[in-house]
C-alpha cells in the first residue's frame, strides 16, 4: 500500500542523503515537504521545491504547526547527529504519521530508531557497501534481494559457458539458478528458453537464493 499512495512526503534534513532523496521524490512528480533547520540549505532549496521550512524537527508542536500530521509519509534523513534523529522520529510518531522512515548511521542506531517506533529502518552506509562488494568482486552488475534470501541480478556471462545453449548449461541442475533471460546491446530483452545461446556480450538476468547467485556471477 506504500507506494502509489496519493499525498506529499515530508523529509527531515536536506544534507547530502535528504537532498538527494528530496529531489529524486520531485522528479518522481511528488510533493515535498521538507524541513530543516540550517537556513542556508532551506534557502538554497527553496526554488526547487514547494514548501521547505526552517524549523527544528524535533519539536513536536512545530511540526504539527508545519501540517506535518496531515501526511502519511515521512523520512527522516539526518545521520550526524542520532539525538536529533531520534527525537525527530519520536515526534513523528507521536503526531501518528502512519509511515515513517528513518536513516540510521550505525547498527545501534538502527536499533534506537526501530524501538522508538521507526515503520521502516534504512542504513544507505551499510547497504550500498554490501551493495558494492558484490558488484566488484562478480560478474554481477546489479542486484536485488527480496527477504533474506530470494535474489535478481542481472549478470555477465560467465566465460566457460561462452556460446553454450541453456539446455547444455543446465543453470538450474548445476547452479541451482535460473536464466529468466538474455539481452544484447541494442537488442531487446528476449526471455531466455533451452536454445538461448549465451554469447559473450550478453546480459542475463538471473534468479535464486543470493548465495547460488553469487556463485553464479563468481564463475570464470
Ligand atoms: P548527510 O550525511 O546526508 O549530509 P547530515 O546529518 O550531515 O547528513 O545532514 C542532515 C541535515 O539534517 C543537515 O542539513 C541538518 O541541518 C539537518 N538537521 C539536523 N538536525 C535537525 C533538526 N533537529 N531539525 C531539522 N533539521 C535538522
Amino acid at each position: 500500500d506504500r507506494d502509489n499512495e496519493p499525498g506529499g512526503i515530508v523529509v527531515v534534513g536536506l544534507g547530502r542523503f535528504g537532498g538527494h532523496l528530496a529531489g529524486a521524490l520531485i522528479r518522481l512528480d511528488h510533493e515535498v515537504l521538507a524541513i530543516d533547520r540550517n537556513a542556508d540549505l532551506v534557502q538554497r532549496w527553496s526554488d526547487q521545491l514547494d514548501r521547505v521550512a526552517q524549523a527544528d524537527a524535533t519539536d513536536e508542536d512545530t511540526l504539527r504547526q508545519l501540517g506535518v500530521a496531515e501526511f502519511r509519509r515521512a523520512v527522516v534523513a539526518i545521520g550526524a547527529s542520532v539525538e536529533a534523529s531520534v527525537l525527530t522520529v519520536l515526534a513523528l510518531v507521536e503526531l501518528g504519521v502512519p509511515q515513517v522512515w528513518a536513516r540510521a548511521t550505525s547498527a545501534k542506531h538502527a536499533k534506537i530508531l526501530a524501538s522508538v517506533g521507526a515503520h521502516h529502518v534504512i542504513f544507505p552506509e551499510a547497504e550500498t557497501g554490501e551493495h558494492v562488494a558484490h558488484l566488484i568482486v562478480t560478474r554481477m552488475l546489479n542486484f536485488i534481494e527480496f527477504g533474506d534470501d530470494f535474489a535478481l541480478a542481472k549478470v555477465r556471462v560467465p566465460r566457460a559457458l561462452v556460446g553454450k545453449p541453456l539446455a547444455q548449461v543446465r543453470p538450474v541442475d548445476r547452479y541451482g539458478v535460473r536464466v529468466l533471460g538474455a539481452k544484447l546491446p541494442g537488442e531487446p530483452f528476449e526471455y531466455a528458453s533451452d536454445t538461448t545461446v549465451l554469447s559473450p556480450d550478453s546480459i542475463l538476468v538471473v534468479e535464486g537464493s543470493l548465495e547460488q547467485v553469487q556463485r553464479f556471477a563468481a564463475l570464470t
